[in-house]
């Protein structure tokens, strides 16, 4: 019979085994868990990133070298997509509905960001979205009568890293397409094979990947 400490030599084995396995991928992805915030069905954007990323050579041995993607179905961003190579954030852009609006300024206090102008004073006050606003769905979900909707879009950033010169990824571009978003990863990791560095490591690697959105038109040259 095996005594403990041979147990433990087994196991301790086979999770050195196993973490090896995972850390060949070179690739780390998180997708947000998707509850009752979500915005968006992420599952054509997991199923085709899973795609691409499985037709791409790219092996890393150590964590840091490993190309990371996160992408959450709300602001919430839970997957933490700004410490991200490559990151995807769902939004809405809310828009009032004015015959449906009861004026009952639910969607007002359910505002966390004081995105909302409205008065009480005014019975038939309606609401009005302003900048601040981050596109969470709080109001939209908070009122009762289906006033608000909203269109959902992709925030597509890149460039985050954590590490010994910590930065939080930029935004690329907005799109309500997964096409456009599966287009930017794709020039993200090529990006990143010919420097044979992750992307978040490569030099100017956002002034080569706006450049190259520019050429594709998918971006707009400012
Ligand atoms: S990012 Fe939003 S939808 Fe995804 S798990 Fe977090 S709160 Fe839920
Ligand atoms: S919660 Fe709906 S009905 Fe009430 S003020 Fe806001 S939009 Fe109008
Ligand atoms: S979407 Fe979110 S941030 Fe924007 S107005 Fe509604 S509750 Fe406020």
């Amino acid at each position: 019979m095996k005594c403990f400490y041979e147990h433990f030599r087994e196991l301790h084995y086979i999770s050195i085994t196993l973490h090896k396995i995972v850390d060949k991928t070179g690739f780390e992805i998180v997708f947000c868990r998707v509850c009752e915030n979500s915005l968006s069905d992420i599952s054509e954007l997991k199923s085709k990133i899973r795609g691409v990323i499985s037709n791409k050579a790219w092996e890393a041995e150590k964590n840091h070298e490993k190309i990371k993607i996160g992408v959450s179905a709300c602001p919430n961003a839970c997957s933490a997509p700004q410490i991200k190579d490559f990151g995807v954030i769902a939004f809405i852009k809310p828009k009032l509905i004015y015959e449906k609006c009861m004026s009952c300024g639910e969607c007002f206090r359910a505002c966390r960001e004081r995105a909302i102008s409205f008065s009480f004073n005014n019975s038939n006050e309606k609401p009005t979205f302003l900048s601040s606003c981050i596109g969470c769905g709080d109001c939209m979900r908070a009122c009762k009568f289906n006033a608000i909707t909203g269109d959902v879009y992709f925030k597509v950033i890149a460039g985050g890293k954590l590490g010994r010169h910590p930065k939080f990824a930029e935004e690329v571009l907005i799109t309500k397409k997964v096409d456009i978003v599966i287009e930017v990863l794709k020039i993200i990791l090529d990006i990143s094979i010919r420097a044979k560095r992750r992307f978040s490591y490569v030099k100017n690697s956002l002034m080569e990947l706006r450049k190259r959105l520019i050429e594709r038109q998918i971006l707009q040259d400012r």
